[in-house]
């Protein structure tokens, strides 16, 4: 069995679990996701007691958005990292102007206070667009502060959104999405993250809470991120939470929680 677009073969496939081309999706299966809509109003309840209960214990340090594309009728970077025609697609959509030679990431704006958007070239996929919001703030603070936060995006910023959504560019299939290099991000090729510090003393159900969630989409890991991005000074556990794919639903429900309103 091979995929007679790009030529990978199912042993290739089953070593480097990453998709050569669009068309491989319908050679190589892959497990479905779960398609349970809802998270039980009592797992929500218990998060959100154990949250306030443990206000003081918890930092939230940033908040991030990580869009994945690959280009449409492409090979995928497995075989061809295609930097050339993405910064030609970039270019002639107004950005990466300034690029440097040799250069595969360019920050595209920053907005004051507001977050950072941020291109990146030459990893798992063709491009990946990353928005940043430095935060660093108590989870009482947060909860407090951002029903004032501002929602909107300038017009720069939305107009590199819509690029991203605009599928005649992308590898796209009905059915399946927009199609990434590693099967489990398919289909939104969108992951949101939270990084929470937590301390000392935090109500010790909170870790245990979040093996349930797995189910709807929601990770809980150890990370690293802010030592390598030196966001904030917080020194402790630092903990990612995050939706891969997660519905929409399920996203809002969390978010709820969290005291976010709108979508990130
Ligand atoms: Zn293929």
């Amino acid at each position: 069995m091979y995929c007679r677009i790009c030529g990978t073969k199912d042993t290739q496939f089953q070593i480097s679990g990453k998709y050569g081309c669009e068309h491989c999706v319908t050679v190589f299966t892959v497990p479905k996701q779960s398609h349970r809509l809802w998270i039980p109003i009592s797992l929500l309840t218990e998060l959100e007691e154990i949250f306030s209960r443990s206000q003081s214990k918890i930092q939230i340090l940033s908040l991030r958005t990580r869009l994945t594309r690959n280009l449409a009728h492409s090979l995928f970077p497995y075989y061809e990292p295609m930097e050339m025609e993405v910064k030609q697609l970039l270019d002639a959509n107004g950005y990466w102007e300034n690029w440097k030679e040799g250069s595969n990431s360019f920050i595209v704006s920053k907005e004051g206070v507001g977050p950072v958007y941020h291109l990146y070239l030459g990893s798992e996929d063709h491009v990946r667009l990353e928005i940043l919001r430095n935060l660093d703030q108590s989870y009482e603070q947060f909860r407090n502060s951002n029903k004032t936060l501002p929602t909107g995006v300038s017009r720069e910023n939305s107009s590199l959104l819509r690029l991203f959504y605009r599928r005649k560019h992308w590898a796209y299939r009905p059915g399946f999405g927009f199609i990434s290099s590693c099967p489990t991000n398919m289909g939104k090729g969108r992951r949101d993250s939270l990084l929470l510090g937590i301390r000392e003393g935090v109500d010790p159900r909170f870790f245990s809470l979040f093996e349930k969630l797995s189910e709807f989409g929601i990770e809980i890991a150890p990370s690293t991120d802010h030592r390598r991005e030196s966001l904030g000074n917080f020194r402790g556990l630092v903990v990612k939470i995050s939706w891969k794919n997660a519905f929409a639903v399920q996203k809002r429900q969390f978010y709820k929680i969290l005291g976010l309103r709108g979508s990130l």
